[in-house]
């Protein structure tokens, strides 16, 4: 019966009760960006711009960045694509970007932090960005990942329109910015929460050490405490807030994450039809009061199974 059910959610994502929730693909490359755009998605959350040049001895010219973006964007004629900026870092290092060792590379110069000491890559990416849209009929939405607080929201959303791309987001990730979402919020057009790292910063448990996953868990109720403001601050600047860390591709996390008021979920495309079916089966009020259930909880096991216990029988 729920094979059936699954086959047959198809479609923009939205609760029982009709709230749209966006259904976005995470992707990192051309590839990625051609299978995503032939599946059943509203466009992309995610573009990790990164993966694309990690064998890249060289800092790739603007040409080059151009065709690979015109590339990505063709797929996706009439929808959104949220494109992140250069996120290198310890887990994702680029040789062209290597600013030297450092003794804590998850608090050091990563993100939007490397761009702000290489600016030139930053112009570089942004204006290759700006061709590329031009040449495509996508709906083009640039991020910043690891923005800190509304000072560095506001260096970022500067220098994107300064380049003539109009809708300007950051990413939600550390814990500071979704504190004080309110005043972050209010420099850009648009938030995206990404839980992998804000699980990792607010919990102090490097996500790169397996032995520490139970820590990581984007069930941990600090976690969504976090979350929960992030969307609150994006909600009193009437902003959307998405969400593209890897839980939402999770079905019950989904519900809760709606619940909170995020208005798109980023996931790999595999996870969509899932994701899709669950919410459907929920109205808002439901997601809402599952999500007060998960933050009410002591420990990420008992979160979950206060939602498990409450939602649709059938997920
Ligand atoms: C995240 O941190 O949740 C995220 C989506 O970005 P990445 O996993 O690429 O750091
Ligand atoms: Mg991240």
């Amino acid at each position: 019966r729920r094979a059936r059910a699954l086959e047959h959610a198809t479609g923009p994502g939205s609760t029982l009760d009709g709230k749209q929730v966006k259904l976005l693909a995470n992707i990192g490359g051309v590839d990625d960006a051609v299978a995503a755009g032939a599946a059943d998605v509203e466009g992309v959350g995610l573009f990790r711009t990164e993966f694309v040049f990690l064998s890249s001895p060289t800092a790739p010219t603007v040409d080059d960045q151009a065709e690979i973006y015109r590339q990505v964007f063709e797929p996706f004629e009439g929808r959104r694509v949220v494109v992140r900026t250069l996120d290198a870092g310890a887990d994702k290092p680029l040789a062209f970007a290597d600013l030297g060792a450092e003794e804590n590379p998850a608090l050091g110069r990563r993100g939007l932090r490397l761009s702000a000491e290489r600016p030139d890559l930053l112009d570089a990416q942004l204006e290759a960005l700006s061709v590329a849209a031009g040449q495509t009929g996508a709906d083009v939405w640039v991020m910043a990942p690891m923005v800190a607080d509304a000072q560095e929201a506001a260096w970022f959303a500067r220098r994107v329109r300064e380049n003539g791309l109009p809708t300007v987001g950051v990413m939600i990730e550390i814990p500071a910015a979704a504190l004080r979402a309110g005043h972050v919020m209010a420099e850009v057009d648009f938030g995206s929460l990404g839980t992998n790292d804000l699980a990792q910063y607010t919990m102090a448990a490097d996500r790169m050490q397996g032995e520490l996953a139970e820590l990581l868990d984007p069930w941990q109720p600090a976690v969504l405490d976090v979350v929960a403001s992030a969307a609150e601050g994006a909600g009193r600047n009437g902003k959307p807030m998405g969400v593209c860390g890897e839980s939402a591709g999770d079905p019950l996390m989904a519900l809760v994450l709606a619940g909170l008021g995020c208005s798109s979920l980023s996931m790999a495309p595999s996870r969509v039809a899932m994701v899709r079916f669950a919410l459907s089966r929920h109205t808002f009020a439901q997601c809402v009061r599952l999500a007060h259930l998960a933050r009410s909880a002591r420990t990420p096991a008992d979160a979950r199974a206060a939602v498990l216990a409450e939602c649709a029988p059938d997920l």
